[in-house]
């Protein structure tokens, strides 16, 4: 009997792609809920309605500089972490151009988003103002961490912005922003440092780790907010034009009618993310471990592509030889295991990762990654039932 469309397999499932997407949690959609009903007001407004909607804005922003190290007027809400990526490369790169007729460069790593990677590219090729620019990528490592001397090397005072972030959303990888920031500052004393820090802000401090960066962007469904709400943090200082045109919302920055109760989720799941950080650090850093362990033990040709020391705690990404990830990944929804063959992608194709090339391996090598992303609610049954599924299904792959 096939499913009526848009029918959604029962639970339970193994749920072990967090760096997609992880589940809202419950205090984000009890902060949301009262603006899907009363409290629906356009915060732009100038009534008691309107009044009502841009109080609870406002304490969300509140809320979310405080949880970021900025003060309220340096956080923009803006409609995704893509959005928040493209606005600071694009906007920062508008902005010089304004102001310096000089060609200019922007320079980020090569394992980079692409929301960062595209919106560097876009920017080169002169999309917005018509004026072209260099692109210039930074490589990594074999474990896919920034090559601080190699980007010592790509760096001059034609530089415009720098874009590291601050751990990869394939790998887990930390990247030594701290340290490039300080490199950045010495040889290209005029460029904006942006830091994407979506995957990092479900385990990471942004507050300390994150402010070397005088652009911060962050995305809510990473951390149980809502999908289609993100923020980027502009520091005092930081110069950037608008890519979006209209009301002049955000300080002129992001025009759009405001996703007040995506904002309201954002700030709640923010929240609950810092408060639960160390508990939530320790314990999933073990369950990530013992699958990780477990599945190098249990499955001959398994490399771990970024050791888990140098990896945030929810990331494992193994590459199984001889195995397409397209295959496994087929044999593990089968058996309610979600899991993902690096990053997703609107099309669900699986081309070979840009970040695996950058760390080195090759194609068929890299097509052979799968990477399993541990979050706040996994548990031991999940790495459980993981253990028992996945060495028999790359078994099966292999006979
Ligand atoms: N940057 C990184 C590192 C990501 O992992 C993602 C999402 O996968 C994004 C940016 C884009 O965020 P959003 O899904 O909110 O557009």
């Amino acid at each position: 009997m096939t499913e009526p469309m848009g029918a959604v397999r029962q639970l339970p499932i193994t749920y072990l792609d967090y760096a997609a997407t992880s589940p809202l949690r419950a205090e984000a959609l009890a902060a949301m809920e009262p603006f899907f009903g009363a409290r629906f007001g356009n915060p732009s407004g100038s009534h008691g309605v309107a009044g009502d909607a841009k109080a609870a804005l406002e304490e969300a922003r509140d809320e979310m500089a405080e949880l970021l190290g900025a003060a309220p007027g340096e956080v923009v809400f803006t409609g995704s972490g893509t959005e928040a990526d493209n606005l600071a490369v694009l906007g920062a790169l508008a902005a010089r151009a304004a102001v310096n007729s000089a060609p200019g460069a922007v320079l980020c790593s090569a394992v980079e988003h692409h929301a960062v990677l595209e919106s560097c590219h876009a920017a080169a090729k002169g999309v917005g103002n018509g004026r072209t620019l260099e692109l210039r990528l930074a490589p990594v490592d074999p474990d896919g961490i920034l090559d601080l001397q190699a980007l010592e090397q790509l760096l001059g005072p034609e530089i415009a912005l720098v874009s590291v972030m601050l751990a990869n959303n394939e790998t887990g990888a930390i990247e030594p922003l701290d340290s490039a920031a300080a490199i950045v500052r010495k040889h290209a004393p005029e460029a904006l440092i942006h830091t994407d820090a979506v995957q990092a802000a479900p385990w990471m401090d942004l507050a300390a780790e994150a402010k070397a960066a005088s652009l911060v962007s962050v995305s809510a469904h990473k951390f149980g907010g809502p999908k289609g709400v993100g923020a980027l943090v502009v520091r005092r200082g930081a110069v950037i034009h608008p890519i979006l045109y209209g009301g002049g919302q955000e300080r002129e920055l992001r025009s759009g009618t405001h996703n007040v109760a995506g904002v309201v989720g954002m700030a709640a799941a923010l929240r609950v993310t810092y408060a639960q950080r160390e508990m939530q650090q320790e314990r999933v850093r073990m369950l990530r471990d013992r699958l990780a362990q477990g599945l190098l033990d249990k499955v001959e040709g398994t490399r771990l592509c970024t050791p888990l020391d140098r990896s945030l705690p929810g990331h494992c990404n193994i590459r199984f030889s001889g195995v397409q990830q397209e295959d496994l990944l087929v044999l593990l929804d089968q058996r309610g295991i979600c899991a993902s063959g690096g990053s997703a992608c609107a099309s669900g194709a699986l081309e070979p990762s840009h970040v695996m090339l950058a760390m080195g391996l090759t194609p068929s090598e890299s097509r052979s990654a799968v990477r399993f992303s541990l979050g706040y609610a996994s548990s031991e049954a999940d790495v459980t039932h993981a253990l028992a599924c996945v060495p028999e299904a790359v078994a099966r792959l292999r006979k």
